[in-house]
């Protein structure tokens, strides 16, 4: 955790808080409409700096093609878990909001290490998990191509269970969701972004059998790899 990751969960903090609170006042229905315009406008973002990077040109992939159906039919799906979000409150006092982040983060890293580790090595999930690895040198957008099975079981699943676990406010389940998506965004890109816990995915892209989650697990079965 450096001054940079601080800086931006501030910023985010803030940031989601009128975005919160439109939202409460139109409908549960704008917290899709808000994932997938934020997906799309940062991977956007991401695509035209890694353009403009030269040492980047080389992670670009022609995803803006036919691999962009399958992105989209992934985050499409993702409306199907809105008539189960479920919120009575607008906001969480700061304590609260903190520690269900921690138990969320607690959560989505060991679902997420061991349902992707697993995938890598039974034969009938890689079936579904290669989809993903077709990009050895993804691109931001490329986040979540992947197909759709494995898209719930590696995403869907492990990102949403803590907050039906341990329960959220509208601000902090758009708060959980703007970190994840910037995340999982960022993390494919070719950019050095300071806000990022899933530093080694590229990593992960290249080698295939180290770094497969994101924060305590791969230290723990020591399979972390900063090379
Ligand atoms: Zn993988
Ligand atoms: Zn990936």
């Amino acid at each position: 955790m450096n001054i940079w990751n601080l800086i931006f969960l501030f910023l985010f903090y803030f940031m989601t808080i009128p975005i919160s609170i439109i939202i409460y006042y139109l409908n549960k229905i704008y917290v899709f409409v808000y994932i997938f315009v934020l997906y799309t406008g940062l991977s956007f973002c991401c695509t035209l700096c890694e353009l403009y990077i030269p040492t980047l040109i080389k992670q670009i992939m022609p995803v803006y093609g036919a691999h962009l159906k399958l992105v989209y039919a992934n985050m499409l799906m993702t409306i199907f878990t809105v008539p189960f979000i479920n919120y009575t409150t607008l906001y969480d006092p700061i304590g609260v909001f903190m520690l269900r982040i921690i138990g969320y983060l607690i959560v989505s890293d060991t679902l997420f290490y061991w349902i992707h580790r697993f995938s890598h090595t039974n034969k009938h999930l890689w079936k579904y998990h290669k989809k993903h690895h077709e990009f050895q040198y993804p691109s931001g957008i490329t986040a979540i191509y992947a197909h759709p099975i494995d898209f719930i079981l590696t995403n869907l699943l492990p990102f949403l269970c803590g907050p039906a676990l341990f329960g959220y406010s509208l601000h902090t389940l758009i708060f959980w969701l703007t970190l994840v998506i910037f995340n999982a965004v960022i993390s494919h890109s070719g950019l050095n972004f300071p806000i990022y816990y899933d530093a080694n995915h590229g990593i992960h892209h290249v080698k295939r059998n180290v770094n497969f989650g994101f924060i305590l697990w791969d230290k723990i079965c020591k399979t972390k790899n900063d090379n």
